[in-house]
C-alpha cells in the first residue's frame, strides 16, 4: 500500500470506487472519467508501478481477473468489442503510478481507433534492425 495513490486508497476501502469485482490479489471497479460506459479498471491488490514490478502471482491475478470480467463488462453495456489496454509508464500515457488495466467497451461506429493509433508516426525499420530488436528483446 502506498498512502499517496489513488488506487491503493481504493483498495484499501478508504475513499469510494464503484468496484465491480474482487479476488484475492486484484480489485475491478469502473473508471470515474469513463471513455465508454462500462470503462473498467483492473488492478493488482498491492501497489506496482510498472508491469514489470509484479511478481507471478500478483500477474496472474491481475491477467485472469480481466479475462473473466471482460464478456460481462461486454455484456452488461451491450457492446460489439472491446479494447483493452495497459499504459506502462509515463511516456506511454499512464498518470496512476499503480499498473491498471484498462476494459474499454467498444460499439461499431463508436468513432474510436484500434489500438494502433496510440503511437506517433511508424518508424522504418530494416531487416538488420528487426533481427538486431529481436535479439535484444530475446536477450
Ligand atoms: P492512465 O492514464 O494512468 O492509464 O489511466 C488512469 C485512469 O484512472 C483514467 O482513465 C482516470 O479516469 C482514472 N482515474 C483517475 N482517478 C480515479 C479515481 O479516483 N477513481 C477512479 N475510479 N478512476 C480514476
Ligand atoms: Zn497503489
Amino acid at each position: 500500500m502506498s498512502d499517496d495513490c489513488i488506487f491503493c486508497s481504493i483498495v484499501a476501502g478508504d475513499i469510494p470506487g464503484r468496484i465491480v469485482a474482487e479476488t484475492d490479489g486484484a480489485l475491478a471497479f469502473l473508471d470515474a472519467n469513463p471513455l465508454a460506459p462500462g470503462h473498467t479498471l483492473v488492478v493488482p491488490t498491492s501497489h506496482c508501478q510498472r508491469l514489470a514490478d509484479l511478481d507471478a502471482e500478483e500477474s496472474r491475478a491481475v491477467f485472469d481477473l480481466l479475462s473473466d470480467l471482460a464478456p460481462d463488462v461486454e455484456a452488461a453495456v451491450d457492446a460489439d468489442a472491446l479494447t483493452v489496454g495497459i499504459n506502462d509508464g509515463e511516456a506511454a500515457g499512464q498518470e496512476v503510478p499503480h499498473v491498471h488495466a484498462h476494459i474499454i467497451p467498444r460499439f461499431e461506429g463508436d468513432g474510436g481507433g484500434p489500438i494502433h493509433a496510440v503511437a506517433g508516426e511508424r518508424p522504418h525499420l530494416d531487416d538488420e534492425e528487426l533481427d538486431d530488436i529481436a535479439a535484444r528483446i530475446e536477450g
